[in-house]
């Protein structure tokens, strides 16, 4: 095996911190006593509370060692389709972090809140301006929440036109989140199938499409990273019948700056802050998903609003046909600061060529494979690329088998799986982000794999072989999570 940047040595083992403890350690020591001291009865204090005696370098290295049994951007390429684990940069940490931000109380009044204020005010405007819509909240807590945010806005428009409606279309393309985002907000999704290239097609809408029928939920560039290139014939069908156009944009960043996607037909969009403007999101959270539209639907968007009145800035709450209020105070508020400091410190034609760069890299990665692994749409992709594992199966070797072994080189598995209308998907999408030189060892790594599949089908099988924990049984991994080291 040619040496990959993959796992070896001092890995180190590490017990719990109650297996660790010595009684009588200490890894702090608080301040002398300056006020007398005052007794509490012993009712009120309990047992207190059963934490091991622990050194500083009992703790320091605890953690430091459980962080290194994870995977990380920072450690290495993590090409996640569909969730654009791209490199954040640190500056965007060190601005959440800012005391003014961080130790903000959300209760306090406008006048003493006026920096965060205009954060949010400009941050909605920066997002509008990059999007091409009107307005935008930035109230929702991820994507499938602002997903939730359209579906009641789409609502309270139908009500306002004097007939609500009652199901939305939902492509077999979609994340998951979007037939359950409109189930959760009471409509009944109706699934279309893309067509042979991997896109919808506008026939296909007309047939579906009526007056019962709310709108369509389109992720565009789709889950298969391919660029809905109907999306305007698709956008005038269900406005004809009065309907409304949702977009996922969990996949903006290959299009930032670069799709105006109020003129392609688009109402309602939400953005995942967390993948496209650069917030750290491996380990679930916390994430961010605001939601712009177009004029018509502005008035509807979630209480309070950010409004600005000579310069200075207050949150109003009076919009009679406001959908209300999602979240406590003014959303993930630290995500927003990230995304607010890495729009200013890339600029508008920086954001634009992030966006290229992430295409480019796809696509690269796109040619240079397809001659290894079957390519279900030849054609030229977004920001992701989506392979199978068709031609390994005479070696009875799966897309598990190989994303398993790709630990060992010294690589996060792609996504897997999915979209399910691949069998056997590998959904590969290395951002922006990562050099060439990474780039072509990641494809080094992807051939040899290939190899060992043809080869010696039994190491895949058996593999990972150099991490810590070898193949698991994830589904009772999931199911019976053991905690213990
Ligand atoms: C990630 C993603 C979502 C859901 O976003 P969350 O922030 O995880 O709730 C929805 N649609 C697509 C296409 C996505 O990739």
């Amino acid at each position: 095996m040619k040496e990959f940047p993959g796992t070896s040595g001092l890995i180190l083992n590490e017990p719990l911190l109650w297996e660790k403890g010595k009684k009588g350690r200490c890894g702090f020591s608080l301040p002398r006593r300056d006020v007398e001291s005052y007794p509490v009865s012993k009712d009120l204090l309990g047992e207190g509370p059963d934490f091991p005696d622990l050194s500083e370098v009992d703790i320091v290295r605890h953690y430091t060692r459980l962080s290194q049994w994870n995977f990380a951007v920072d450690s290495g390429m993590y090409p996640l389709g569909s969730c654009t684990m791209k490199y954040n940069p640190k500056t965007n940490e060190r601005q959440a972090a800012q005391q003014g931000f961080a130790a903000a109380h959300p209760m306090l009044p406008p006048n003493l809140s006026q920096g965060i204020l205009k954060l949010m005010y400009d941050l909605e405007r920066f997002l509008v301006e990059i999007t091409g819509m009107d307005a935008a909240t930035l109230q929702p807590a991820a994507g499938a929440h602002g997903e939730l945010t359209g579906m009641l806005l789409f609502y309270a428009y139908h009500r306002s036109q004097g007939a609500p409606r009652s199901k939305i279309i939902v492509p077999d393309t979609a994340h998951g989140t979007n037939p359950a985002s409109a189930a959760l907000c009471g409509y009944r999704p109706v699934p279309i199938k893309s067509n042979d290239n991997g896109v919808l097609a506008p026939e296909d809408v007309a047939a579906v499409m009526d007056e019962e029928t709310a709108g369509i939920m389109v992720t565009n560039p789709n889950t298969l990273g391919l660029f809905e290139d109907n999306i305007k014939k698709i956008a005038e069908i269900v406005h004809a019948k009065g309907g409304l156009v949702y977009g996922d944009g969990a996949n903006m960043n290959a299009v930032m700056g670069i799709v105006h996607m109020g003129e392609i037909g688009i109402d309602v969009l939400h953005l995942n802050l967390h993948k496209t403007f650069s917030t750290p999101h491996g380990g679930g959270g916390p994430g961010s998903g605001p939601v712009c539209v177009m004029k018509q639907l502005a008035p509807f968007l979630p209480v309070p609003r950010v409004i600005e009145k000579k310069g200075r800035y207050f949150l109003a709450e009076n919009y009679p046909e406001s959908i209300g209020k999602l979240h406590a105070f003014n959303g993930t508020v630290g995500v927003q600061i990230r995304a607010y400091s890495y729009i200013l410190s890339m600029g508008g034609k920086n954001l634009k060529k992030a966006s290229q760069l992430a295409v480019l890299n796809a696509n690269y990665i796109k040619e240079r494979l397809k001659q290894t692994f079957h390519l279900p749409y030849d054609r030229p992709c977004m920001h992701e690329c989506v392979f199978s594992d068709k031609l390994q199966q005479v070696y009875k070797v799966t897309t598990l088998d190989m994303v398993k072994r790709l630990m060992d080189y010294g690589f996060h598995p792609p996504t897997i799986y999915f979209p399910l209308v691949v069998p056997g998907a590998i959904m590969i999408e290395p951002t922006e982000t990562e050099s060439k030189e990474d780039i072509d060892l990641f494809i080094d790594a992807m051939k040899a794999i290939v190899r060992e599949a043809e080869e010696n089908p039994d190491l895949l099988h058996a593999s990972p072989g150099r991490t810590r924990r070898r193949r698991l049984d994830e589904t009772t991994a999931a199911r019976k999570p053991c905690l213990r080291g």
